[in-house]
């Protein structure tokens, strides 16, 4: 983490000049949150919604055991006789603190982002990168205008690459994560349809997540979904552009996709990558993965061993086996449109299984479309022989209601309460069945998944 005297720092974050008497004073690491040990740290007190933490200054540095605090002029008499340095904003100076020490450093930046597959994406390049450098990922979710600039203050001195996801619920706001990260690769996973009700349109969202383009180092490179025409369309085809996908089209293609058992075999040129993981859809975060490395100089038989030992961040399409001797695919982490569908592809494309389940529950956040998204869902259903479709939530039910359309009715039930759901779908499952579960995070899915293993 990062490691200056209080006189850098000042400098970094572009505050007040500092009394010399605490030039030469050290910090290791900073920290917004009273509740974190912040022994040896700068306190960075942010104004949020509910608090503001200004009020916690003396506190941080009195009893937590931060060494200095910085101190946004606005916010009236500073307490006296603490080593505070005053900025404009201070969010802000978390950011100029983190772009400065991101310079200083010099590693290498992989910037992600997109609509689904972020995470898993992250850390499939670690897993690649990892084989060759020292890698520091995003921990988590740590991908918004905090929490990235923390991820780069993490970092050791002696990082060689930096694996950062950026999330966005606007426009803007990925520009001012990559003018901060200046990434050397730039990730676009895919576009899809969260975010609807802040960015209008699909087109809307493509034109936010290309702002990742923005802050690209000189020899930088865009690397997107190229079977996503609203990506394509939007960039002209030059040496900074890498397109990865399924179709023809791409500078990377993945063809001969495969699920095995609790993996996925692909191939790519004259070579065969195996992901343990399931899903063509992880096949182009895989693919993604797989450019990075190779932009940056990582071994093919480097590439490959770091995908083969992946783990994944969890409920993400994770394999569980049950009790009952039935596989269960826990994809209860959220759900949008996109990775809905994709789990839907995932689950027709499964063989040797006798029936399949899926268990969906409401994608949230999706706006005033949100009923129609839902019924389309479960009109997608149609040709994917999938045996019973059981719905969970308010919105869950007009999935129920698209899926009535294109399957046998009596194979579609909806349900408000999870036990009923689970107390009806025991006595249907079998040992060679397989169930996928998914719902956005706030229908907590995963209790679905404790009640059938
Ligand atoms: P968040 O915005 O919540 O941080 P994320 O973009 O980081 O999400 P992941 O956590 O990697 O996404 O994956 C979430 C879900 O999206 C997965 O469980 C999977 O169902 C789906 N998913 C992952 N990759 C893709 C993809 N390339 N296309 C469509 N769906 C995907
Ligand atoms: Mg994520």
């Amino acid at each position: 983490m990062i490691k200056r005297s209080l006189k850098d720092v000042q400098l970094m974050a572009k505050g007040e000049e500092i009394p010399a008497e605490y030039h030469s004073i050290m910090i290791e690491g900073v920290s917004r949150d009273t509740r974190e040990d912040m022994s040896g740290k700068l306190y960075i007190p942010i104004i949020g919604e509910n608090f503001n933490g200004h009020a916690f200054v003396r506190d941080a540095i009195e009893k937590n055991g931060a060494v200095a605090s910085l101190w946004q002029k606005d916010q009236g008499e500073p307490p006296a006789d603490l080593n505070l340095i005053f900025v404009e904003d201070t969010i802000e100076a978390l950011q100029q603190l983190a772009s400065s020490y991101r310079d200083q450093i010099g590693m290498k930046v992989v910037g992600i982002t997109g609509s689904n597959g972020k995470t898993t994406t992250k850390d499939m390049v670690t897993a690649v990168l990892e084989t060759t450098f020292r890698v520091h990922k995003t921990a988590g979710n740590y991908n918004n205008q905090i929490g990235l600039p923390l991820t780069i203050l993490s970092m050791k001195e002696d990082t060689e690459v930096a694996v950062l996801e950026m999330g966005m619920s606007g426009r803007g706001e990925i520009e001012l994560l990559s003018h901060i990260a200046k990434p050397d690769a730039a990730i676009i996973t895919n576009i899809g349809e969260s975010h609807m009700q802040d960015l209008g349109s699909r087109e809307g969202i493509a034109e936010a997540k290309l702002e990742i383009a923005a802050g690209l180092t000189q020899n930088g490179k865009l690397i997107i979904n190229g079977d996503e025409p609203l990506l394509t369309k939007r960039v002209n085809q030059s040496d900074n552009i890498i397109k990865f996908g399924l179709g023809g089209q791409n500078n990377y293609q993945a063809t001969d996709i495969l699920l095995k058992g609790k993996g996925t075999y692909f191939t790519l040129g004259d070579s065969e990558y195996f992901i343990p993981v399931l899903g063509a859809h992880n096949v182009t975060n895989a693919l993604a993965s797989v450019v990075v490395g190779e932009l940056f100089g990582v071994t093919e038989e480097n590439r490959k061993k770091g995908l083969h030992q992946l783990t994944i961040t969890g409920m993400r399409n994770e394999v569980v086996e049950t009790r009952g001797g039935w596989t269960v695919i826990n994809d209860a982490y959220n759900a949008s449109p996109t990775s809905m569908r994709a789990a839907l592809d995932l689950l027709a494309s499964l063989d040797g299984y006798q029936k399949k389940i899926a268990v969906l529950g409401d994608m949230l956040e999706l706006g005033d479309m949100e009923r129609t998204f839902h019924y389309e869902i479960g009109k997608y259903i149609q040709g994917k022989n999938i045996d019973y479709v059981f719905t969970f939530g308010e919105l869950g039910a007009e999935i129920a209601n698209g899926a009535r359309e294109v399957m046998n009715p009596s194979a579609i039930k909806e349900f408000a309460n999870k036990q009923e759901l689970v107390d009806e779908l025991l006595p249907i499952l079998g040992t060679n069945d397989v169930i996928i579960v998914k719902g956005s995070r706030g229908m907590r899915l995963e209790e679905v998944m404790e009640g059938i293993k």
